[in-house]
């Protein structure tokens, strides 16, 4: 048996996407010791450094512009369900670490020596800024791990999976990981943990994201007592890549180009169909998320689809010339593909891609979990019940830098980690799996088939149109593979064992999954991005938020009046009201 190896730090920050890259800066900058882990390699694992174009910011580089703007566009999509306080703290303080990251040298495109800014969907002006060509989020991920590597007071280690807080006298102090390279345990100590381990989309079959986002955080704060935040809303992108084969690009790359040249979706008779759907897009790139999906599907069931069971979207009406101004070299990679655009539509269809859900936090990025901050995809409530294009690698930045400043002050008088062994015992022999190999307990089901059958049930049962009836099936569904599961791991706990790792994975997925369903159940209205087929149409008495507890073994969600607006609301919506 591998000795458990320990570490102590001031702060742990768990994921090293956008948000936890700056919360790790901004809590060193504070003067604490960092120590920021990640599943995968650090900066290269989760959504940020796959992020492809936009960053939604009232900078008014190349247009007039104010926060409170920016603010009005995002509560206005989120379709009245916002955390505004938490929406407030993304739009006001996003034009300074946008300036921040470009005095780091991230390169946002510019025009005549201002940062440009482009329209995007649900934007009442140009307001995302980029890295040309297709470039932003492996910038950003790029710029932040140079200032992490420069910045005194951060350690770091990749291939670190973290399997659960560790909770003690009722304050989280610290977390258990496995070590995914060697299959060691390790016990970390801290006196303030943030999570920020972005989101959920790969608990869906078709997802823009990468394997390491099963919604672990989400599963980890439940675990500890910490309560989630409208799960119910998965955020599909509309227009992910169906067809033809697309080798080596990202699937939600048709995103920057309807930016930056409209584009135009079709459906299987030739005709341009949004306007069934109330949004005359006539040639400009002006329908949001929802909407989009709701018509793409919505065509597709009614026989109208492609042949691949989506739409056509075409960039015929551009030139050779148009695409090779605005996309260069990405259009020779889509030559290597086979794709001429000036010849072809390529074929699309909504795929999961972002969550608006999460754990539930105030503007300081704590929980109510005393030791527990949180950032990034992985906060809830920020966009409510739809998100605007570009609002995700904002409140990224920013609700990492807040998480990093304010697990520093939690830290900086605590004269020594409060950590607890025996607290960490039980996540400790899950790891170790004591017992199951002496058992011979290490075989278990296929879990690669169990994480496809998870799959499947979300996007048949829980995906952007629920009824009664699916979500009831999903639920049972889910409750059978929980018990499949079983309450040890399978595997033999070796460097890289899949099997073992995909029991971890699996355990939160799980949770997250029944989550989200029952969030999804017990909303009997439609509201952005859920959508009810059994309760059409957008309820007064549904505005209120859903809490998600663990209790007892089981889940609990309950309603909850919405977070009443930070004063700093409602003078900005005075300032709005003044036109000014
Ligand atoms: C393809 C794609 C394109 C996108 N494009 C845009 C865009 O143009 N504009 C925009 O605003 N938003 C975009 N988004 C959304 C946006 O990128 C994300 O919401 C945002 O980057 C999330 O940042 P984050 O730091 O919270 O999480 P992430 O960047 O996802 O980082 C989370 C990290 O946590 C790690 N982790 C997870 N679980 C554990 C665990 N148990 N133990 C240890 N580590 C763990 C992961 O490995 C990962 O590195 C896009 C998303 C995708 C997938």
């Amino acid at each position: 048996m591998i000795d458990p190896m320990h570490v102590a730090t001031d702060v742990l920050v768990i994921g090293s996407g956008g948000a936890g890259m700056y919360a790790a800066i901004e809590a060193a900058r504070a003067g604490a010791s960092v120590f920021m882990v990640d599943r995968s390699m650090i900066g290269r694992g989760g959504a940020t450094v796959m992020a492809q174009m936009t960053v939604a910011v009232a900078l008014g580089s190349e247009t007039p512009d104010h926060w409170t703007s920016h603010l009005n566009d995002t509560l206005k999509a989120g379709r009245e369900l916002c955390n505004e306080g938490l929406a407030q703290l993304a739009c006001e303080e996003g034009p300074d670490c946008i300036a921040e990251m470009d005095a780091w040298g991230v390169g946002w495109a510019r025009r005549d020596g201002r940062i440009a800014q482009v329209m995007a969907p649900g934007h009442d002006r140009p307001r995302c800024v980029y890295v040309d060509f297709l470039n932003t989020g492996p910038a950003v991920s790029k710029t932040l791990r140079g200032v992490v590597n420069r910045s005194a007071g951060i350690r770091k280690a990749g291939d670190l999976l973290i399997i659960d807080l560790v909770r003690h006298d009722g304050e989280v102090v610290g977390a258990v990981g496995l070590h995914l390279a060697s299959g060691a345990p390790v016990t970390i100590a801290a006196k303030a943990t943030v999570v920020a381990t972005g989101g959920l989309t790969r608990l869906y079959r078709r997802n823009s994201g990468s394997a390491n986002m099963g919604g672990d955080g989400y599963a980890l704060a439940l675990r500890a007592g910490a309560a989630l935040v409208d799960m119910e809303f998965v955020q599909f992108f509309p227009i992910g890549h169906l067809a033809p084969r697309l080798i080596g690009m990202d699937p939600i790359m048709w995103d920057p180009f309807r930016y930056k040249l409209g584009g135009r979706l079709i459906n299987a008779l030739g005709e341009e169909f949004t306007s069934r759907y109330g949004v005359n897009e006539d040639g400009r790139y002006v329908l949001t998320r929802d909407l989009a999906t709701y018509a793409i599907v919505k065509e597709v069931e009614a026989g109208r689809g492609s042949p691949h069971g989506g739409a056509y979207l075409s960039f015929r009406h551009c030139t050779e010339e148009v695409l090779r101004a605005a996309f260069g070299p990405v259009i020779d990679r889509l030559a290597k593909n086979a794709i001429d655009l000036t010849k072809m539509p390529v074929e699309v269809a909504p795929i999961a891609h972002y969550h608006m859900g999460g754990v539930l936090a105030e503007r300081q990025m704590a929980t109510e979990i005393p030791g527990l901050l949180v950032a990034g995809e992985a906060v809830g409530g920020a966009n409510g019940a739809n998100r605007l294009s570009g609002n995700a690698v904002t409140e990224a930045l920013v609700f990492g830098r807040r998480a990093g400043r304010s697990a520093a002050a939690r830290a900086s008088p605590l004269a020594a980690q409060p950590f607890s062994a025996p607290a960490a015992k039980a996540a400790l022999d899950l790891v170790l799996n004591k017992g199951a190999a002496a058992n011979g307990v290490t075989a278990g089901p296929n879990s690669a088939a169990m994480i496809l059958a998870l799959q499947a049930i979300m996007a048949d049962l829980v995906g952007p149109f629920r009824t009664h009836d699916k979500l009831m099936h999903a639920i049972s569904r889910i409750d059978d593979l929980t018990r499949e599961l079983g309450e040890r791991p399978f595997g033999e706990g070796g460097p890289f064992d899949t099997r073992r790792i995909d029991w971890f994975d699996l355990r939160n997925m799980l949770l997250v999954a029944r989550a989200v369903a029952a969030a999804a159940l017990r909303r009997t209205e439609s509201r952005g991005a859920h959508q009810r087929e059994d309760f059409p149409g957008m309820l007064s008495e549904w505005r209120v938020n859903q809490i998600v507890r663990w209790r007892n073994g089981a889940l609990d969600v309950t309603s909850a009046p919405l977070r009443p607006p930070a004063p700093a609301v409602k003078e900005a919506a005075a300032v709005m009201a003044a036109g000014q």
